[in-house]
């Protein structure tokens, strides 16, 4: 699903490498939790993967696409087969849920009664049936988010990358999300969340690759993320 051969992205020369030397294998079905403190290159791992950054050196598959020889026309190909959530919601203020869900089908030209078949049926796995005509404005942190993940999965992604889906949410609601997240995995989406809520990652008990100054340090099945690292 996503191969990472010796990638090492600098963003300036003679900096220090936000990613250096990173070899990982992410399979179909899994889901992956991306930690490490603030500044330690998990956005820049997520970017990377949808080619918003390109690696200064080393090689990237996503989906079975080699992302470094894209051709223009192809990069928004590969980043609208990959679902996206993330901290911030990134909803638009001034269209309700049903729109703020349609669109990523519109965007991608899908026809009127596709789109009016599967906005609820995206909305019902979100838990969101019925708040179809709701604003932006009267819903809570964790229905937004919902709101973001339906968004995110309506065109039935292989892949979905989170950045920091909890981060804005209380402890009860982040559960919430994470079962939701959790389910959406089971059902053979590969997860893939960039996140430093110790509590969260260690309740999960799935796959940890833990990053420091761009470095993978550790890579454990049913992981717990350790205040030591
Ligand atoms: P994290 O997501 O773990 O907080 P980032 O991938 O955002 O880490 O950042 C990794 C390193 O790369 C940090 O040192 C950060 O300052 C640097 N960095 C991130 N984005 C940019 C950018 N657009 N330009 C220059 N440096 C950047
Ligand atoms: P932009 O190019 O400015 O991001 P778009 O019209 O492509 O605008 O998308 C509008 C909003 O819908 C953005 O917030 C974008 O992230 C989101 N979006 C579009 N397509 C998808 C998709 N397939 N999955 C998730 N979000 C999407």
């Amino acid at each position: 699903m996503i191969t990472f051969q010796n990638v090492t992205k600098k963003y300036q020369t003679g900096a220090q490498p936000a990613l250096d030397d990173v070899t990982l294998d992410i399979e179909r079905g899994e889901f992956v939790f991306l930690v490490g403190p603030s500044g330690s290159g998990k956005s820049t791992f997520l970017r990377l993967c949808l080619r918003e950054e390109t690696a200064t050196s080393g090689q990237i598959y996503v989906l079975g696409k080699n992302v470094k020889e894209l051709s223009a026309r192809r990069t928004p190909k590969l980043r609208r087969q990959v679902g996206r959530v993330f901290q911030d919601f990134r909803l638009l203020e001034d269209k309700n849920v049903f729109d703020n869900v349609a669109l990523a089908m519109q965007v991608i030209g899908k026809p009127r009664h596709h789109i009016r078949t599967a906005v609820p049926e995206a909305l019902e796995m979100v838990g969101l049936d019925g708040k179809e005509k709701r604003k932006m404005t009267e819903l809570s942190g964790g229905e937004l988010q919902r709101v973001a993940i339906a968004r995110a999965m309506v065109n039935r992604p292989k892949l979905l990358l989170a950045d920091e889906p909890t981060g804005n949410l209380d402890r009860k609601t982040a559960g919430g999300i994470m079962s939701l997240l959790d389910r959406i995995n089971r059902k053979g989406t590969t997860v893939v969340m960039a996140t430093h809520a110790y509590d969260i990652v260690n309740e999960m008990r799935k796959r940890v690759v833990t990053l420091s100054d761009g470095v993978v340090v550790s890579d454990q099945e049913r992981g717990i993320y350790g205040k030591g690292g």
